[in-house]
């Protein structure tokens, strides 16, 4: 049998089944798991211990009369976290989670975790969250943080998916970079051998420069910004979805927005039940097309609610907590004043201060932003002088509109707001791994 070539191999901890993979059916079957101690509990004359792994989880059963002594004494200096392998013999047992246990033969401690642990990793002692990312990978064994990360695989799964499906290229551009994309303001500064160079705050240039090769790219990978304001959807370091496409529109690639955030909504309330069921968070669907509201709508709509805003101002964060209430699920606010977009934003045709440009929103917080691109050199550089940007910085990238640049448009979707959207997070630290912030530069 399997088993046999498996104890005469040096590896006595070498896994036959995950805990998934055990079921009532394996009744009377010899496996062996491997895995952490969840949770002990002590019953006097019976232990059970709850041992996880990728899959789930399982009981093991230890009936003190019922196993050798070996293993009573290996249970007995088990604590939580643990990494354990088990080998035992799988009983059918209803009154046992998912109507099965395994009683064990041997126990083989792989490693201890150092106690006491800084966080209750079963969940029921919630910890503060500066405490919890201090202790982030112990943190993310937690049912909580494992749902959040398999939905966020799932959401990109899907969004690889649907590219692919419509035709885009996936592309990667450089991470460190000579000129600043929109300004200087946000921007990490490094030191690249002689020279300063700096972190890329999104992949714009380039990815405008690659419509005239590939047409329809789309990049999914790290931004960086120097954010100064400390707020529960703004990180340094986060992963931006970026797509530019040739002879397109805002109006084109606002369509590829609502067919993707349905399309992603849709996976992941379909493959990640268990996980939505863990947050208690329940996605709907959203119906396309999402609502358009012209930055001049919006504006009145905060007007009758007592906030009033300059024509040409920024929308300010409080003002987004009321138009949440008013609008409370997907929607674009488009027509945004060309001066509140970056250089490279289309005037339109018509009323040049306008530009055609759009805010993808989700209840109060901004999801993406795009727009229809300028793809005449004349007027680009009109623009980045009315933007006070120097020329010569942006050298490379105007040459790229000597070479047939065509029409094009793109947009960029915060991944993490994304995910905040999927999972019903409601601070942004929680959907990315290891957060970098203002304050926060480790682990
Ligand atoms: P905000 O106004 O929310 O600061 P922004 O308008 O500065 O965002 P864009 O330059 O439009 O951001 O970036 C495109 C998208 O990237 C945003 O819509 C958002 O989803 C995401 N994003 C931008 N900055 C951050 C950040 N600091 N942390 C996480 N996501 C971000
Ligand atoms: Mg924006």
């Amino acid at each position: 049998m399997g088993l046999e070539k498996t104890s005469s191999h040096a590896y006595l901890w070498k896994r036959t089944h995950y805990t998934s993979d055990i079921t009532p059916e394996l009744d009377g079957r010899e496996v062996i798991i491997a895995g952490w101690v969840r949770e002990i509990r002590d019953l006097g004359g019976i232990k059970f211990l709850v041992l996880k792994d990728k899959e789930g989880f399982i009981q093991v059963t230890i009936p003190k009369d019922k196993v050798n002594e070996s293993v009573i004494k290996v249970a007995e200096d088990l604590q939580r976290q643990d990494c354990i392998s088990v080998r035992g013999t799988v009983k059918k047992m209803d009154k046992a989670p998912r109507g099965v246990e395994v009683i064990p033969e041997s126990i083989i401690v792989l490693n201890r975790a150092k106690q006491p642990l800084p966080i209750d990793i079963t969940g029921k002692t919630p910890a503060d969250i500066d405490v919890r990312l201090d202790a982030r990978v112990l943190d993310l064994v937690r049912d909580e943080p494992q749902a959040i990360f398999r939905i966020r695989h799932v959401a990109l799964e899907a969004i690889r998916e649907f590219f692919s499906k419509n035709g885009f290229i996936e592309v990667h551009t450089p991470k460190i970079i000579a000129t600043a994309t929109e300004g200087g303001a946000s921007l990490f500064p490094v030191i690249y051998f002689e020279r300063e160079a700096f972190l890329a705050q999104s992949p714009q240039l380039y990815k405008e420069q690659l419509v005239i090769d590939f047409e329809k790219v789309y990049e999914i990978g790290p931004a960086f910004r120097a954010e100064k304001s400390h707020t529960r959807r703004h990180l340094a370091e986060f992963i931006s979805v970026d797509i530019e496409m040739a002879f397109a529109t805002a109006e084109d690639v606002m369509e590829v927005a609502e067919r993707l955030l349905q399309y992603v909504c849709r996976v992941v309330s379909e493959r990640c039940r268990k996980e939505l069921e863990i947050l208690k968070h329940k996605i709907d669907v959203p119906q396309i097309p999402f609502k358009r509201f012209t930055y001049d709508e919006i504006l009145n709509d905060l007007r009758e609610a007592g906030i009033k805003i300059n024509w040409g101002e920024d929308i300010p964060t409080m003002a987004f907590r009321t138009l949440g209430k008013l609008h409370p699920y997907f929607y674009f606010i488009v027509d945004w004043p060309t001066q509140l977009k970056p250089f490279y934003i289309k005037p339109r045709d018509d009323k040049p201060e306008i530009s055609e440009s759009f805010d993808l929103m989700w209840h109060w917080v901004e999801i993406a932003s795009g727009g229809t691109r300028i793809h005449d050199k004349e007027l680009l550089i009109k623009r980045l002088k009315e933007q006070n940007l120097s020329l010569e910085s942006f050298k490379y990238h105007l040459q790229a509109f000597d070479y047939g640049m065509p029409p094009h448009a793109g947009w960029g979707i915060g991944l993490e707001r994304l995910i905040m959207v999927l999972t019903g997070i409601r601070n942004i630290r929680e959907v990315i791994l290891f957060p970098r912030d203002r304050f926060r530069l480790t682990p």
